[in-house]
């Protein structure tokens, strides 16, 4: 029996191609091993197994332009010529396992990182040569410092170090296609993009510090040189929500997002520890029914440790819509986004989050529903999206779900059942749902549907047509019509149809006249007997194939239909006093009584355009000077 042997040889090129696509990943691991150093010397300590003080255990990175190394000094445990042995000249065995089993119990969450132990190698993919000086904390003799240093082959040199202190300085020679890495404002940028929030204070550089001496009018300013801490070691997600005031998460959110001027519209705040870790903060950001989604806001981190800010397939789609942080211990650090997005507890935390926000919005609603109806114009977008894509959370979001009516008014659907009442239940028992998608380009359907005693709803972000599907095969007997689909006695039909005064022939002849001065492909001419009190003529846009054509441009519904030509309809009102008159007029007349109509229907549907429109204008106006 052979046993598959893990040496550094053959992983080396391994590490160097293929286990990182991102070069600039090395400080992350460097700064984690550093990181976990420290919190296993805090770890200890509390523990009673270090006694006395620690003094300091900052992380301090450094570079050497001349020397061309990039440094990175920790005062954590250190580790010993054996332990170097251990943990460094056998790859992949990690310190941290090691660790966190020994003291499994009493250590309790001490916040470690590592995991694979691959991480430390990948200081070669930008280095052809990596030294350690590092002292163990159980080391009193400064001679007792190990140093070890490997050219990136599997030969490497120990020896005995010097170093002062407890700790360990990681030294990178970086090499020739990776020396953007002994830039300042590089190491800055990947300090604070990686770093920003970990558990221990990382110091680059020193910074320029202004402070008070003396009392009153005595008192000088006075500039001194202090060291740059790059991290926010205890960042608002690790407190405990009721420690913290809504000013608090106001001023977490701008450190979050420094360029941004908009003010989130609430936040949750996310803790849970069985069965997986999770902790976060998410912010609701406004969002206006026609704006372009944000997405990728949200950023992921694991022990306080950047991994992605991409996290679409981890958390729900719709709530990559969101702003804030997540932070998962058992979201894996070391792997790629298809390996994330299959990982068990990964599916699981995106599940539990979905549950955690449909729980808070229902608690805000019930707690405040003023409140909650404020917000609700720029939340309702994420809520929509969540329905259409989340069951789980669709079931808890019908409760709170809005309409907003012409009149401004919100019900829930429960609600707008009660209202409405038998009032818009057509022949049929169907319980039709009027509906504009804009209430300036659809006024005069809304008017009309008033002046009949009908309520409108306002329905109008970019999901709606989705949205409405989804409800009318949710709500029992209820189908949404858009107040321009059709004349008001079509979309509620309350009697059979009422009979035409137009004789067949009659119909047939108007029809051809009002064709055939309309656009052929258009608008398709259909002569309905409606009330005498309908429009006589009308354009109108089918609910069916429209629902269709924006269904199918925001994604899903029958694909295809985008290209879709405009088509309208065009009712005549066979029953209208109007008509009768054009019937009975001679052909130049009738030719301009059928314009003017045809025109006031277009005018009415935002349709009337240049010649048409000019001309139109030009006849007015002519009236108007023969009336004076
Ligand atoms: P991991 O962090 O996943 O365990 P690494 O390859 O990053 O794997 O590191 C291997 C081990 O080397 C660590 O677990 C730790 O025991 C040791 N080590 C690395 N860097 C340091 C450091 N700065 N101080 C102390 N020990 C370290
Ligand atoms: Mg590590």
């Amino acid at each position: 029996m052979g046993k598959i042997n893990v040496t550094a040889e053959n992983i080396f090129p391994i590490i160097k191609k293929f286990l990182y696509s991102d070069h600039e990943i090395f400080l992350r691991e460097m700064i984690s091993n550093a990181v976990d150093a420290s919190l296993k010397l805090q770890a200890l300590s509390r523990m009673g197994e270090i006694k006395g003080e620690l003094g300091k255990v900052d992380i301090e990175v450094s570079v050497d332009k001349k020397k061309k190394t990039l440094t990175i000094s920790d005062r954590g445990v250190g580790m010993t010529a054996d332990e170097v042995d251990k943990y460094i000249n056998q790859v992949a065995f990690s310190g941290a396992e090691e660790f966190l089993q020994q003291y499994k119990d009493k250590a309790g969450d001490a916040g470690i990182i590592g995991h694979f132990g691959l991480g430390f190698y990948s200081g070669f993919m930008v280095a052809d040569k990596v030294e350690i000086v590092s002292r163990s904390w159980k080391e009193s003799d400064e001679k007792k410092a190990v140093h070890w240093s490997c050219q990136g082959d599997p030969e490497f040199e120990m020896k005995a170090g010097k170093r002062g202190e407890r700790g360990t300085d990681i030294i990178l020679h970086i090499n020739k296609e990776n020396e953007e890495f002994l830039e300042d404002f590089k190491i800055r940028e990947l300090l604070k993009k990686y770093c920003r929030f970990l558990p221990i204070p990382i110091q680059f550089g020193t910074k320029e510090e202004t402070i008070k001496k003396g009392e009153g009018d005595e008192a000088e300013e006075e500039k001194i040189t202090v060291p740059d801490i790059i991290n926010n070691a205890l960042p608002a997600w690790t407190k405990n929500a009721s420690e913290l005031k809504d000013e608090d998460y106001a001023n977490f959110y701008s450190e979050l997002y420094p360029m941004s001027f908009d003010k989130p519209l609430f936040h949750i705040h996310l803790k849970v520890d069985f069965p997986f870790d999770l902790t976060g903060i998410l912010y609701f950001p406004k969002i206006k029914p026609q704006m372009e989604l944000q997405k990728n806001k949200i950023q992921l981190f694991q022990n306080q440790v950047f991994v992605t800010d991409s996290v679409e397939g981890i958390v729900p789609d719709f709530l990559t819509l969101l702003h804030g942080v997540i932070d998962s211990k058992d979201i894996p650090l070391n792997v790629s986004r298809s390996y994330l997005q299959a990982d068990g507890n990964v599916k699981k935390i995106s599940g539990h989050i979905t549950k955690k926000v449909a729980d808070k919005l229902d608690e805000m609603f019930r707690k405040d529903r003023k409140e909650f109806e404020a917000n609700w114009e720029d939340t309702k977008v994420i809520v929509e999206y969540g329905m259409l894509t989340e069951d789980k959370f669709n079931e808890k979001a019908k409760k709170f779900y809005l309409l907003k009516d012409s009149e401004g008014n919100y019900h829930t659907l429960e609600e707008y059942k009660e209202v409405l009442g038998k009032q818009q239940e057509d022949k049929d028992g169907n319980n039709i749902w009027l509906y504009a998608s804009d209430a300036e380009a659809q006024h005069e359907g809304i008017e009309q549907a008033k002046a009949s005693g009908y309520k409108v709803l306002i329905l109008n972000t970019p999901l709606s047509s989705h949205l409405i599907q989804r409800m009318e095969g949710d709500l029992e007997k209820v189908r949404f019509a858009r107040v321009d689909s059709d004349s008001i006695d079509n979309l509620i039909k309350k009697d059979e149809a009422m009979p035409s005064k137009l004789s067949e022939e009659q119909e047939k002849q108007i029809k051809e006249w009002v064709e055939s001065k309309m656009e052929k492909d258009k608008f398709q001419i259909k002569v309905d007997s409606l009330s005498s009190t309908s429009a006589p003529l009308q354009v109108i846009v089918p609910e069916f194939m429209r629902r269709m054509k924006e269904q199918s441009m925001t994604g899903g519904g029958m694909m295809g239909l985008t290209d879709l030509p405009e088509s309208y309809e065009v009712l005549v009102n066979a029953n209208h006093p109007l008509i009768d008159q054009v019937m009975a007029q001679g052909e130049k007349e009738r030719d301009q009584t059928l314009q003017e109509l045809i025109d006031l229907a277009l005018l009415g549907q935002n349709l009337l355009h240049g010649a048409a429109l000019s001309g139109f204008i030009a006849r007015q106006r002519g009236r108007l000077e023969t009336i004076a």
